[in-house]
């Protein structure tokens, strides 16, 4: 049975003054029945392992480099980021897919990078709105997860987000008829490559617009196992009635 998991992805968001939400949605949620996974600024990492030392929200980064180390300025390794109290990374987000260019063969290898170093990855794929209106879903999510995930892996410690790119931030979310259609189709498709114990052990979250009004349709959907949440994950508001929705 897969562990349902909360994700809230904060992007380019929050400094010190932030640390405040992160303890109200754990302060919230002392002993939940849910995995909850916050992924602030890495600026922000180290003070939030402290704030949240002994709650049961876990920290992840938001990209890493495939290197362990070496010449690349401004970029963090895997390893940096469970130094700084990560236990999960998000990889492969449309955003960083778009803004630097990153290919499926950049994702694999930091997914590879990330489990070398003890972390959980989250990887994110989705269609753009071009790409659905042209009825290419199904190939284009299911061709990103083939070349994103390396061979080899441990199925608990990876995470694929469907998050179709025009769902992100604008509030449009798909029909539950289209989450289903896609997310069963991943399922197959980790089925087919991983074997049963593995292609079963992958959690699946749905990521796009979601709210605290729309979350328990959503998670009610075959196959989502949680969500990765953008926007609403930002304060406990939001934040706490979208993981008591997939409690
Ligand atoms: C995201 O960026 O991963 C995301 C799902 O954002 P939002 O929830 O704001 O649409």
């Amino acid at each position: 049975m897969r562990r349902k998991l909360a994700a809230g992805n904060w992007k380019m968001n929050g400094t010190g003054a932030a640390l405040g939400a992160l303890e109200a949605i754990a302060a919230a949620h002392p002993a939940p029945s849910v995995d909850i996974l916050i992924c602030p600024p890495a600026t922000l990492l180290s003070r939030a392992a402290h704030a949240l030392a002994d709650s049961a929200v876990d920290l992840g980064g938001q990209d890493c480099h495939a290197e362990t180390s070496g010449a690349h300025t401004g970029d963090i390794s895997a390893a940096m980021l469970a130094d700084a109290g990560a236990r999960a990374v998000i990889l492969g987000h449309s955003e960083r897919r778009a803004d630097h260019a990153e290919t499926d063969a950049q994702v694999c290898a930091k997914t590879r990078a990330a489990l070398e170093a003890g972390l959980m990855a989250v990887v994110c794929i989705g269609e753009t709105l071009e790409q659905r209106e042209a009825g290419q879903t199904l190939d284009v999510v299911c061709g990103q997860l083939a070349a994103s995930l390396p061979d080899g892996i441990d199925g608990a410690r990876v995470v694929v987000a469907y998050e179709p790119v025009w769902a992100i931030g604008t509030g449009k979310v798909p029909t539950l008829e289209q989450i289903a259609e896609v997310h069963d189709a991943l399922r197959g498709q980790l089925l087919g490559r991983f074997g049963a114990e593995t292609g079963s052990a992958i959690r699946l979250l749905y990521g796009g617009s979601v709210k605290p009004g729309n979350a328990a349709e959503i998670f009610a959907v075959s196959n989502v196992d949680g969500a990765l949440v953008g926007g609403a994950s930002l304060n406990a508001a939001d934040f706490s009635p979208i993981i008591r929705a997939l409690e």
